[in-house]
């Protein structure tokens, strides 16, 4: 993350040099204290959403599901292994395992998982009672016996998924991902061996066939999901339901915690989901990490990781607002400069701001907000035009001030930053929230330079945007960032269900239906002339797809009349 933020122009925070609010993104592994969350300002980002434990942690993801699972139904939330949590539900496991026992084949396992643990730290095979031994809270799941396999390896699918924002829920995942192998050949036969089973890169890079050529595998234990897709076009499959099918189980797992998770409009999330693909195609969800790492072991982690960062921060949408920080700050150290900043927290990144050229920057301030529009594109030049679903215009106007913008569990409606604030907006959310917060700035007033936009945006101009109005009174993410297609809301119903308060039976009614128009490769079975596109249509791309067309597109795509 620090390199790609000093790569595009970043700085990072010195807590010698700068106040202790003077920075604009912080981004950590752990999880924020709610404090840190009540005094955000406006500028301010944090990579985690508050109360995001529910999916991220073993036991509340199964006791969350369950939940869904009981509501709605245990056909649409089939894709969790069966889980207890040890020690209180030792009855109902040790029923299910003697329900198992009489007709046991050969292939009925069980995994045992530290509930707080990662990294594949703590975990074990067992087939028989007496080898489940355990200290603390764990989970003993089914284990998913007959994985899809590679040239005999056993892998899963590291996803990476980001959630903009709980309210208005809004999901998007990379096109780019991991494919993590085991590096020993899978075999039943002996269930101790980590290097078959497992499929954690902490794991097997300490392995002894890390390095050596596996079949198709190849060398090392990563594919690029480029990869993977490639392999799965020589696969008699319908690749399209597969995707769809990892996609919903993103949303049904994400809609767990919905509900529960407090508004925080200057929050963003980038989550891991491990996937497990079975020898029949069925995708099941293993965990969800709420630090996926982006550590760059090896040159697949450099192709995936490095752009998914940069895109995660375009994704960000760092707008004017965002820009106020340096000019607070400015003012501040040019009157106040002996100030004493007191942190005691791990340090944030920041945008670089010089501090030169004021007014030439003041003279370019109209031109750049043209430019500023020039965000969250794709890097394929032939999907500029899908662009034309999103603007600065992509906004509900609240009229909420700075301290509403805050974390405010009451306050909904507040578009997660795809909003192009007027200037007056800005400077009365700025002076708002500076006076509000912090009386010894009483006297301070952000000038006309506070206009001035982070530099990296000057860095990341690679492409154009259509602007196109959006649907009057609606927000309307934007379809895609680079690699991250937006996967939810994914349709006009999608966004109307999910505006105000989120209407879950709406969802996965839409879900399900999309979702059986993929499986059943349904097209239209036109002969006459291409229907006009609604140009204001709110649409989304299909993900998975390396290419992905548009979910209308691709369903209104004629079929050849032979
Ligand atoms: P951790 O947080 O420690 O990585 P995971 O739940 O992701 O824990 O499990 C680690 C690895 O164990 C997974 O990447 C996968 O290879 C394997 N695994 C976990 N659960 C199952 C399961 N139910 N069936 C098959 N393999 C599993």
């Amino acid at each position: 993350v620090r390199e790609v933020l000093l790569e595009r122009g970043w700085k990072e925070y010195d807590k010698r040099k700068r106040e202790d609010s003077d920075w604009n993104l912080y981004w950590r592994g752990s999880e924020f204290h709610s404090s840190e969350y009540h005094s955000l300002l406006p500028w301010q980002r944090l990579n985690h959403h508050p109360k995001t434990a529910g999916i991220t942690r073993k036991d509340s993801l199964v006791r969350n599901l369950r939940r869904m699972k009981a509501t709605f139904g245990s056909a649409l939330y089939n894709f969790s292994p069966t889980t207890f949590i040890l020690p209180n539900e030792y009855t109902s496991f040790l029923a299910e395992y003697n329900k198992l026992l009489p007709n046991r084949e050969q292939s009925v396992c069980w995994i045992c998982k530290p509930v707080d643990l990662s990294r594949g730290r703590g975990i074990f095979l067992f087939r028989n009672m007496r080898d489940l031994v355990y200290n603390g809270s764990v989970v003993v799941q089914r284990y998913i016996s007959s994985p899809l396999l590679i040239s005999g390896y056993k892998f899963d699918l590291r996803i990476y998924v980001c959630v903009k924002s709980f309210h208005p829920l809004t999901v998007y995942i990379h096109q780019e991902a991991l494919v993590r192998f085991a590096t020993e050949k899978y075999n039943l036969s002996s269930l101790s061996n980590v290097f078959a089973h497992l499929t954690n890169t902490s794991i097997n890079k300490c392995g002894p066939f890390y390095k050596t050529q596996k079949g198709q595998v190849g060398s090392g234990c990563k594919w690029t999901m480029s990869k993977f897709r490639y392999f799965l076009q020589n696969q008699n499959i319908n690749e399209l339901f597969l995707w769809q099918r990892i996609n919903n189980i993103v949303t049904l797992t994400l809609l767990s915690i919905t509900a529960s998770v407090p508004d925080c409009p200057n929050c963003v999330e980038l989550f891991g989901f491990d996937i497990l693909i079975d020898s029949k195609f069925k995708p099941w969800l293993l965990e969800v990490n709420h630090s996926p790492s982006l550590a760059l072991d090896c040159q697949t982690d450099l192709s995936v990781k490095k752009g998914l960062v940069s895109d995660l921060v375009d994704l960000m949408n760092y707008t004017d607002i965002d820009g106020l920080r340096g000019k607070t700050y400015q003012t501040q150290r040019n009157v106040q400069t002996c100030f004493n900043a007191n942190i005691s927290t791990p340090v944030p990144s920041l945008p670089k701001l010089k501090d030169h050229n004021f007014q030439q920057k003041n003279k370019k301030s109209s031109k750049m907000h043209q430019e500023k529009s020039k965000r969250h594109l794709p890097p394929i030049e032939t999907l500029h035009w899908i662009l034309g679903s999103y603007s600065k215009m992509n906004v509900v106007k609240t009229g909420l001030s700075s301290r509403q913008m805050k974390y405010n569990p009451q306050v909904t409606g507040v578009t997660n930053r795809d909003v192009a604030e007027t200037q007056d907006e800005m400077e009365n959310e700025v002076s708002s929230s500076v006076l509000g917060t912090q009386g010894r700035r009483s006297t301070f007033r952000p000038s006309t330079d506070s206009w001035r936009l982070p530099d990296i945006y000057r860095k990341r101009r690679r492409f154009h945007v259509q602007e196109a109005k959006p649907p009057i009174g609606q927000h309307v993410p934007p379809i895609r960032a680079g690699g991250f297609i937006r996967t939810f809301p994914f349709n006009p119903a999608t966004l109307k269900a999910s505006l105000v308060k989120l209407d879950v039976p709406v969802v996965i009614q839409e879900l399900q239906k999309l979702t059986a128009r993929v499986a059943s490769g349904r097209r239209k079975e036109t002969t006459g002339e291409e229907e006009e596109e609604d140009e204001d249509c709110f649409d989304s791309l299909l993900w998975g797809p390396e290419d992905p067309p548009l979910l209308s597109q691709w369903f209104n795509t004629k079929i050849k009349n032979t």
